[in-house]
């Protein structure tokens, strides 16, 4: 298998497919977890070629073949996936046997899911990027996993610290035993807002948005989702030394990962996998 460090993941290639990880999450013997690229999959034109975003007009059969063979190449059964159901907010669900499928082969059943968490090894989570930011969570200690989506619209709501009192809830997550990692997402370099964008964080002064804002020409800012959201994770008792960023860009990496502001919002979608694993699988039997 080819691997090959892009930021500060690795890419992994298997039958075309390729994906990215991070060697902090490889680390742990208790879960999988993969974010996917552009490449490997059987979609064309505007979606070529690894889609997974269903409801962008890439037909459905098409879409559900790219999960497939993404499945067969990054090792998750295809039966466990279930998605989550994006709109900005940080509405977190807790999900296991019963969801199998949702979102995938079978239709969402809510309106509003931001964030996935389990503890069951019988599903996979599966959220959706073009330049938001993903971020993985791991408890060893409990043996559960989380993602969640963290646009500009979802850090400042708080997504991350959402998830980690959520994990808290459910699992009895300590913030200090978590490992987080934020993903491939639009980053400073390309991700420019403005001033009311700015203004819904300077609230947030324990943040000190100044730390991850920069002035742009013409009354613009650039914004720095990923020094956001890791204060925001700090904050919520998340150890800095437990917190990886992938440190790349969607948009200067157009041709390898699907960027929302580079295509002009003509493209396919990325997706992000997370599973436990079973004690059996975890040992090898
Ligand atoms: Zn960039």
């Amino acid at each position: 298998m080819k691997q090959i460090p892009i930021g500060e993941m690795n890419y992994q290639e298997k039958d075309s497919v390729g994906w990215l990880t991070f060697p902090a999450f490889e680390r742990l013997s208790f879960l999988h977890h993969a974010f996917s690229t552009r490449l490997g999959g059987i979609s064309s034109g505007e979606f070529s070629s690894m889609n997974l975003s269903f409801g962008r007009g890439d037909p459905r059969e098409t879409v559900e073949e790219n999960y497939r063979r993404f499945c067969a190449a990054a090792g998750f059964p295809f039966e466990s996936l279930t998605a989550s159901a994006q709109d900005h907010h940080t509405v977190v669900r807790r999900v296991s046997a019963a969801e199998r499928g949702v979102g995938i082969t079978r239709p969402r059943d809510r309106e509003s899911v931001d964030g996935l968490i389990t503890d069951d090894p019988s599903v996979t989570l599966v959220t959706y990027y073009a330049d938001c930011t993903p971020l993985f969570f791991a408890d060893p200690i409990h043996r559960a996993v989380g993602l969640g989506h963290s646009g500009w619209r979802g850090t400042v709501a708080g997504m991350g610290a959402c998830m980690v009192r959520r994990m808290a809830v459910e699992f009895g997550t300590r913030p200090e035993e978590l490992l987080v990692a934020i993903g491939p997402s639009i980053g400073a370099c390309c991700y420019e807002v403005d001033e009311a964008v700015r203004q819904e964080f300077a609230v947030q002064e324990a943040l000190d948005p100044d730390s991850f804002f920069y002035r742009a020409p013409r009354e613009k800012y650039r914004l720095d989702l990923w020094e956001a959201n890791r204060r925001i994770l700090i904050q919520a008792g998340v150890l800095p030394e437990h917190i990886t960023t992938a440190g790349i860009c969607t948009q200067c990496n157009s041709r390898l990962l699907w960027s929302h502001r580079a295509t002009g919002g003509r493209r396919g979608g990325l997706a992000a996998f997370l599973r436990v694993l079973s004690k059996e699988e975890e040992n090898g039997d």
